[in-house]
């Protein structure tokens, strides 16, 4: 397998582009970054909170679990007051599938061969044919087919995962359908890489890239950082969810670091922080830490270096948007490459943070 990176810059696999809602997923347009709602979707006023609370961190897109009818009901209104494409994520049930496209979802995430007859299928694609409504075929390592665990060896496998997607493809293509993107989750790293490197070897279609049930905010980050991570470094992925047990917008803020480190992506403040030795004579940790926090809502890119000491200090400060390098209680800071001043260690938070502030003003001014 070729590692495609050249020139620090990834090459991404062609695929054809599709839209959710007006996002547009594949070809040459950005990673969309999506997360999903934990809040009972029936109950509007809270899943509505979350979605908007999902917006307001960058998230692109949102899936909303369609589990019966009142959640399927609840959806037109929750449309009319979401601010970001969603998506209702339909298992078994045909009929929710049709009252989600019928209340104005933008994107369906239904694996056809799980609704019943082809009949059904028809139903289900004629609607979203109609109102140009691409379905997301997911594969779930944990509830692939029996024949499909018998024939690889009573286990999941990569090869298990493509031959389940490609057997929904099929269905869909069958009924003419080919507004299609396609996930192959697993909670075990390697196989999920190996599944996606296999499928998009043999589709165009675009790829949710992600780690399923990957766990906690601490572990699960680090597992979805290497499987999304390493597959995105391969070119691999055009739209992504991080999967955490807790609160849905960490998976945003996870999802956005992945692209940011890769390059795919500029969003928000980039903090550069040194990671502190024996030369330290200030508190590194928190304030790099403190200035993360108090301009997470910053959604201009911004490049602010937090340094210990003047031995990597300076460089890094110089090459950031604003910087500082730290001496014995007090620092220097930087903007624009340049030193602006000297302060007190006590002052360094207040001071980096407002020159943050003004170079944001400066880029939104000249936008
Ligand atoms: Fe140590 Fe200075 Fe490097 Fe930070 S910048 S790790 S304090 S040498």
């Amino acid at each position: 397998m070729d590692i495609k990176l050249s020139s620090g810059k990834v090459k991404r696999k062609k695929t054809r582009k599709i839209s959710v809602g007006g996002v547009a997923i594949g070809g040459d347009s950005l990673i969309s970054v999506q997360s999903m709602t934990n809040t009972d979707t029936a109950d509007v006023e809270a899943t509505v909170a979350q979605i908007e609370a999902l917006a307001a961190l960058g998230c692109e897109i949102v899936r909303l679990a369609v589990p019966d009818e009142g959640a399927a009901l609840a959806l037109k209104e929750i449309k009319v007051l979401a601010s970001v494409p969603l998506i209702a994520d339909i298992h078994f049930d045909h009929k929710l599938a049709i009252k989600a496209l019928e209340a104005g979802i933008d994107g369906l995430r239904l694996n056809p061969g799980n609704i019943g007859s082809v009949e059904r299928v028809r139903e289900v694609v004629k609607l979203a044919k109609e109102r140009s409504v691409p379905i997301r075929i997911g594969v779930n390592s944990g509830s692939l087919e029996k024949d499909l665990l018998k024939k690889y060896g009573g286990r999941p496998t990569a090869e298990a995962m493509v031959e389940s997607a490609l057997g929904h493809v099929r269905i869909l293509e069958d009924s003419d359908f080919r507004d299609i993107k396609i996930s192959l989750k697993a909670s075990n790293v390697p196989m999920t890489i190996e599944a996606y490197r296999i499928l998009s070897e043999v589709v165009d279609y675009p790829l949710h890239i992600g780690i399923t049930e990957a766990g906690t905010t601490f572990a699960g980050t680090v597992k979805s950082a290497v499987g999304i991570g390493a597959l995105l470094a391969e070119g691999i992925g055009d739209t992504l969810r991080v999967s955490l047990s807790g609160d849905p917008r960490e998976e945003v803020r996870v999802g956005f670091e992945i692209l940011k480190a890769l390059g795919l992506r500029e969003r928000g403040v980039n903090v550069i922080a040194c990671p502190t030795c024996g030369r330290v004579k200030i508190d590194c940790a928190t304030i790099a830490r403190s200035v993360e926090e108090r301009l997470s809502h910053i959604s201009e890119p911004v490049d602010v270096a937090v340094m210990g000491c003047i031995v990597n200090g300076p460089g890094e400060a110089e090459g950031a948007d604003v910087g500082l390098a730290g001496g014995d209680g007090v620092v220097l800071i930087y903007a624009d490459g340049k030193i602006l001043k000297k302060v007190s260690e006590e002052d360094a938070v207040e001071v980096l943070t407002e020159e943050v502030l003004k170079v944001v003003e400066r880029k939104r001014a000249s936008r």
